[in-house]
């Protein structure tokens, strides 16, 4: 069943994004203190994985950020740039820009991301519940290099994808050397159920309405089943962040509700790079899958903030000693979305076997960077895990894809 791409519980959970529809300081107070809580949630199981084995490998980190499905007529193109101004005029003019790389595969989520990051084109279930059949850069990194679980992570926003994204069915490889998932999301749902369940003998006056909120924001999105074996809910919070959590709650309950994805997936990679500093980092941003509601001011306003975060992000790999001179950092999206005027509703869906779905761009900045430049010859995403396997110094698999040779450790 190809490219029936996103599930109806992607569709109808983009409807809870309103972003203005809260104001921006309380909503940013409020992500933020989120963003601590499941970082809190967090430490329990990424520490017992740790050990004192030394370090192999070359010492490079790499974050990759894969962005859904963005057209280049709104993204690199004349047209495009205005929305991409972090992009074009902050990020372009250091890095090495491939201005084709082509999604040849299936132009669904989880195969693309699985494609992206096992150099093989995969093409297992759609909605993400086998895992793909060749090992993940994960799996690379932390076999090939001896690395440790809180070494490779995975933050994502896509609802499309699952906890299966982390690790592939190769018998040789598999769970036992597979990534962090995390939807922070539904982690962060969950951290407040908590927090409100331990707080149920404190004074919580507007305690009904957040958890009428809590639930509206559940059953309008869908989150059953999605990201909660992850991280067990036993966990508890860290008590250094409970008194944010504490002020967050009496915020989002005047705020209104949910806010964007993105923003907080946001957040969450930035707490696991100053907690954890992995040596691969994914971040899964998809608010610009808004398009499959039909609202394409709310695609675009998914992809304005696309390039904010993901300046922001670079921002922090330079100001963060951990990362700063050892990173290279890659922006590319899944696909691209269908042309105006075909018979899949345009940017509404991403399924025509045409360059406006298959063309895209892709963006690398930082340690493998020789010099700024454009390439204009084609590549395509099972080019990208070969080639960042490589800059980590881990052994060298089968893959499909073919090494960049233009990026160097
Ligand atoms: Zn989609």
């Amino acid at each position: 069943m190809e490219n029936e791409l996103c599930p109806a519980a992607e569709i109808g959970s983009e409807c809870s994004l309103r972003p203005d529809s809260i104001s921006d300081s309380s909503r940013r107070t409020f992500l933020h203190a989120a963003g601590l809580l499941v970082a809190g949630l967090m430490v329990p199981q990424a520490r017992a994985d740790e050990s004192s084995q030394a370090q192999a490998g070359s010492g490079h980190k790499v974050v990759v950020v894969v962005v859904g499905g963005v057209r280049r007529d709104e993204t690199f193109s004349p047209e495009g740039l205005v929305n991409i101004p972090h992009l074009s005029a902050d990020l372009l003019p250091k890095s090495l820009f491939y201005h084709h790389a082509r999604n040849e595969g299936v132009t669904a989520h989880f195969n693309a991301i699985s494609s992206i990051l096992t150099g093989n084109w995969q093409r297992v279930d759609d909605w993400g519940k086998l895992a793909p059949t060749t090992p993940t850069l994960f799996e690379q990194v932390r076999k090939g290099l001896r690395a440790e679980r809180s070494d490779t992570w995975v933050v994502a926003s896509n609802k499309a994808l699952t906890s299966q994204i982390g690790a592939s069915s190769d018998s040789n490889f598999g769970p036992a050397y597979g990534a962090n998932v995390v939807f922070p999301k539904q982690l962060m749902i969950q951290a407040v159920a908590d927090a409100l369940r331990e707080g149920r003998t404190a004074n919580m006056a507007d305690r009904s309405k957040v958890e009428a909120e809590l639930q509206s924001a559940m059953e309008g999105a869908n989150y059953e089943g999605l990201g909660w074996n992850v991280f067990d809910a036993s966990d508890r919070l860290d008590p250094r962040v409970r008194s944010s959590i504490k002020a967050a709650i009496a915020n989002f309950v005047r705020s209104g509700g949910p806010t964007s994805g993105d923003e907080l997936t946001f957040f969450m990679t930035r707490e696991v790079m100053r907690q954890f500093a992995p040596r691969v980092l994914v971040v899964a941003f998809s608010d610009v899958e808004a398009a499959h509601f039909g609202s394409y001011a709310l695609h675009l306003a998914g992809i304005r903030s696309t390039d904010r975060l993901a300046w922001q992000l670079w921002q922090e790999i330079e100001a963060n000693p951990d990362y700063r001179g050892k990173t290279t950092m890659v922006i590319l999206p899944e696909f691209g979305r269908d042309p105006d005027g075909s018979s899949t509703n345009g940017f509404f869906n991403h399924r025509a076997n045409v360059d406006s779905t298959r063309d895209t761009w892709m963006m690398t900045l930082g340690a493998a960077v020789d010099k700024p430049n454009v390439v204009e010859r084609p590549i395509r995403h099972i080019d990208l895990c070969p080639t960042l396997a490589e800059l980590l110094g881990c052994p060298a698999l089968d893959s499909s894809g073919a090494k960049l040779k233009e990026l160097r450790g």
